[in-house]
């Protein structure tokens, strides 16, 4: 039998309670993103029910599709995914958070196209050659400085993906390691950057023993993705 959405939600939430009183942290303190990317809003209407609130999506247009079709829950979107320029506006429309700034280019159309706050993490390229997603970690400090100029972004902190591997011990040394980059900004910049955002299906425990804020969990909540996105 296939769990329910709301039973996959309830598993994923004792997963981080546990994770969290492990690692000495309060749980109440990590946020978790439910990243509905390929699913339907049935779907996410079912979380939201279930009392998720906050969800992530990768992709412009699906996430606007989403957003009209959903206009009558309180519920908050992450953009998580690459974001191009043009496409700046929009995604600032609807996403209250954009995880995956990554360039001096982005930040401006962000900042020009926003008409209230956003809260945006600086996305780091955690050493996967394959994707070329996230910045350089020699470019996190200058990009930085140019957000945190900007009146109408608001820098939260650091998002990497580890490079995938099966087993979920691969991707503690990179979230170590963007933890200690997220540190030492915070020491550079001279101000508290909140939140990291770290951890997926496969290795959101680890992620939150290395300091994790928000995880991004689709899998472990909606099941597998069958559309190739
Ligand atoms: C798809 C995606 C996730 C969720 O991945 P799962 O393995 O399904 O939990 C998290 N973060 C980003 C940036 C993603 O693109």
């Amino acid at each position: 039998m296939v769990n329910s959405i709301a039973d996959n939600l309830t598993h994923v939430r004792h997963r981080m309670e546990a994770a969290a009183r492990q690692a000495r942290r309060d749980h109440a303190r990590i946020t978790l993103v439910a990243v509905s990317k390929a699913m339907p809003g049935a779907f996410i209407r079912e979380a939201f029910t279930a009392g998720q609130r906050d969800f992530g999506e990768s992709y412009v247009q699906e996430l606007k599709a989403k957003a009209d079709l959903l206009t009558d829950l309180a519920l908050t979107w992450h953009f998580i995914g690459h974001l191009q320029r043009n496409k700046a506006g929009h995604a600032a429309a609807v996403a209250t958070t954009i995880h995956s700034l990554d360039s001096f280019p982005l930040a401006e159309a962000l900042h020009q196209r926003a008409t209230r706050p956003i809260d945006v993490f600086i996305e780091v390229n955690l050493g996967n050659e394959a994707s070329k997603s996230g910045v350089a970690t020699n470019a996190l400090l200058p990009l930085a400085r140019h957000v945190i100029a900007l009146d109408r972004l608001r820098l939260r902190g650091l998002m990497g993906i580890p490079p995938f591997a099966a087993d979920p011990e691969q991707s503690r040394p990179h979230f170590r390691r963007l933890r200690l980059l997220h540190d030492e900004l915070q020491q550079k910049l001279g101000r508290e950057l909140p939140d990291l955002s770290m951890g997926m299906s496969h290795d959101f425990e680890v992620a939150i023993a290395e300091g994790a804020t928000i995880v991004r969990v689709g899998t472990a909540i909606f099941g597998e993705r069958t559309a190739k996105i």
